[in-house]
């Protein structure tokens, strides 16, 4: 809902408190509940303010960051009021700067993977994780959680995640004709990228041309990814293990964790969310939910690893739980492949 009001106030303050007073009486009475029929009805609506001089110069423009504030108010919540500000306008510029940045990136593949290692106790190496970094001319390395959130929305996680799936088969194989005898790689695939119809074909090019064994790759999905779609979840995974490649379900205790849909799915591992590992020592509950997941991991016949672990506490609280492998800045930071294998090495 866009109202433009003349507040005529000589100072920007007195004439936002003006529209803000204005904006607060029109909110109250849209929330008025209405009957319609027989039924109850209640509007939670969403405001936003533009002001002129300070918005802009024209009524276009006016109304343009009017909406904006608008869609600010629906992200809060809604039943909010927003105000626009050059801020907001920042941010958006900012984003539409990166996610063009990130375009250009991809083609020209800026990205490395970082490598983690997944280990038993004594921090012997079975596996590893794969975490991607963007390598930026001007910034340097951007962490994940910085640009793969845009490149969700952007719908360029399709292309960035086939090359990580490409690039873990390069590093599998190199690897391989090494002798560093690495179980499998981890890898992250978010919810877009699963739901591609070709996901699996992807795969399984990959994997053929690469020549490795499909055994060698698990792929992590979070819970709420597994759960959005279960028949399409469901056929895909079946036909992964068909391929070979095996399965974890990231980020574990976080989501909707059910009994129901884990029997149905052929999961080969569970991990447990660092938030949990991270409060073992002071937070009774999350002591208890680790307890829980892995002895229901254990019942279920599926394997189970720890994220996060930072201390000697955390791995031995684990260990005396039943937890078998564990990965986390205890044991090692993730690293760039050549130190991945010295890291092995040694
Ligand atoms: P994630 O899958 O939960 O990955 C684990 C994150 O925890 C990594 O952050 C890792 O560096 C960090 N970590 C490892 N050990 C510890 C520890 O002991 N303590 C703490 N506090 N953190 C630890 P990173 O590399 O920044 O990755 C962040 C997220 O970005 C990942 O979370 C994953 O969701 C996403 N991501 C990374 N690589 C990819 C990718 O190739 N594709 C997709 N779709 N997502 C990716
Ligand atoms: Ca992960
Ligand atoms: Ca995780």
């Amino acid at each position: 809902m866009r109202y433009i009001i003349h507040a005529n106030k000589s100072s920007l303050e007195a004439a936002s408190d003006e529209a803000l007073h204005v904006a607060e009486k029109i909110r109250c009475v849209l929330n008025r509940p209405y009957f319609f029929g027989d039924f109850e009805h209640h509007c939670s609506p969403s405001i936003g303010i533009a002001l002129f001089p300070d918005s802009g110069q024209t009524a276009n423009q006016i109304l343009q960051q009017a909406d904006k504030a608008m869609y600010q108010s629906k992200a809060k919540g809604r039943n909010t009021i927003s105000f626009f500000h050059q801020s907001i306008q920042e941010a958006a510029d900012a984003r539409m700067f990166l996610e063009k940045e990130l375009r250009s990136a991809i083609e020209n593949q800026d990205f490395i993977l970082y490598y983690q290692p997944q280990t038993d106790r004594l921090g012997r190496v079975s596996g590893s994780e794969a975490l991607i970094r963007w390598e930026h001319g001007q910034k340097g390395l951007i962490a994940p959680d910085q640009f793969i959130p845009v490149a969700e929305e952007a719908g360029l996680i399709v292309p960035l995640g086939i090359w990580v799936f490409r690039e873990s088969c390069a590093q599998m194989r190199k690897w391989l004709d090494n002798g560093l005898d690495i179980q499998h790689i981890s890898i992250n695939v978010s919810s877009k990228q699963f739901r591609q119809q070709d996901f699996v074909d992807q795969i399984a090019d990959a994997i053929r041309q690469y020549e490795v064994p499909a055994s060698r790759f698990v792929i992590e999905l979070t819970e709420g990814v597994v759960i959005d779609n279960i028949d399409d979840t469901v056929e895909k995974m079946r036909a992964l293990k068909q391929l070979g490649v095996k399965i974890s379900i990231d980020d574990f205790g976080t989501g909707y964790s059910s009994l129901t849909y884990l029997k149905q799915l052929p999961l080969d591992e569970l991990k447990i969310d660092k938030s949990f590992v991270r409060d073992i020592a002071t937070d009774f509950n999350d002591a208890i939910i680790i307890e829980t997941i892995i002895n229901m991991a254990h019942n279920l016949g599926i394997d189970v690893i720890a994220e996060g672990v930072e201390t000697e506490e955390q791995r031995d609280f684990l260990y005396n739980k039943g937890c078998r492998v564990f990965q986390g800045y205890y044991f090692s930071r993730p690293m760039t492949s050549a130190d991945f294998e010295a890291w092995v090495r040694k």
